[in-house]
């Protein structure tokens, strides 16, 4: 191929600038032309769309968000607008299409990838709830500023003899709690994949308080329920002075960590070796640290994302 193009969709997730930036310059090292698309599928569907050049995706590598901006489209599950976004890529003589985005975005990708236009999907939410691989763009970076904040709220927590009910992001997946939860030594790590008693959550922090500790940190999923919800079911169990914090969308921002810089880097390069060998209906994956490329259609149907449950038991035996 000689021609593709670049667009991130759905939630932002720091880190996607560097993997444009890593589709462009590879691009552009291969002798190919590179296009980037704004607003993801909806920018698409438009037509906005231009020619990338080296320095147009100069001082980006640190920047969290996305330049080339996200939109929600859901006209792009319609064959409607599908067929009108390949009419645009065409249009423009555009031979392949790398999205990256999260599960809605690699819908999209599926069902160009249905059309028989070439796409491949790189994995980039910092809820790292896609199939196929062990981590996405932005994981990493969301879990160092959940860890920054429980770091924070500790010294506090301690202070005051307090129980803090710190709501993370991951509506359908556990990951960030676990791994912010583990690398926090929080006391409780909540999640969507695992049960939980509420009578046994006021019988640990009973047992921890008789143990001597000052505090209790409770890491909970948002896909569980909500934070101030959890706090008062508590209630229900006794009064631990509960004090809720829902760390929200900083989650979302900051400069991406090196290990997301990397991650997005290696991913949009082997995008364009994928392209340039004329392959597309792929999704990339990162499984016992090798990148690895997995059949879109075959991933999003049979495979289910689940997060390192061994993290929760861990953190049973080590943070009590
Ligand atoms: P994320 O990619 O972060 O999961 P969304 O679920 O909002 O975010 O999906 C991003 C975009 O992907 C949507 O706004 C829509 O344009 C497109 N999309 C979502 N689901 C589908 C689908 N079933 N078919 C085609 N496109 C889809």
């Amino acid at each position: 191929m000689k021609r593709i193009a670049v667009l991130t969709s759905g939630g932002d997730a720091p880190g996607m600038n560097a993997a444009v930036r890593a589709v462009v310059r590879k691009g552009l090292y291969e002798g190919m032309e590179v296009y980037g698309i704004n607003y993801g599928y909806a920018g698409l569907v438009a037509g906005d769309i231009r020619k990338m050049h080296r320095r147009d995706v100069g001082d980006l590598i640190s920047r969290g968000g996305t330049f080339l901006y996200s939109a929600r489209y859901p006209e792009f599950a319609t064959e409607e607008g599908q067929l009108k976004g390949i009419e645009q890529l065409k249009k423009f003589g555009i031979e392949g299409l790398v999205v990256i985005g999260g599960d809605g975005s690699y819908r999209g990708a599926l069902a160009l990838t249905k059309h028989g236009y070439p796409t491949i999907g790189l994995p980039g939410t910092i809820d790292n709830d896609i199939a196929g691989t062990d981590f996405c763009i932005g994981f990493d970076t969301a879990i160092n500023t959940v860890l920054d904040s429980l770091d924070k709220i500790r010294d506090t927590a301690t202070s005051h003899v307090r129980t803090f009910i710190v709501e993370v992001m991951g509506r359908n997946a556990g990951d960030i709690a676990l791994w912010a939860g583990v690398a926090g030594g929080a006391e409780q790590i909540i999640i969507p994949e695992k049960e939980f008693d509420m009578s046994e959550v006021a019988e640990e922090i009973r047992k921890g308080r008789e143990r001597g500790k000052k505090h209790t940190i409770i890491v909970l999923a948002e896909g569980v329920m909500k934070g101030n919800e959890f706090a008062d079911k508590l209630y229900e169990y006794g009064d631990f002075h509960q004090r809720v914090t829902v760390l929200g969308h900083v989650q979302r921002g900051g400069s991406p960590t090196a290990r997301d810089r990397v991650l997005a880097s290696k991913f949009g390069a082997t995008a364009v070796d994928m392209l340039k060998d004329e392959k597309g209906g792929l999704c990339l994956g990162l499984v016992n640290n090798q990148i690895v490329a997995n059949d879109i259609i075959e991933t999003l149907g049979k495979k289910k994302h689940m997060p390192d449950v061994s993290l929760y038991q861990l953190n049973k035996e080590i943070s009590y």
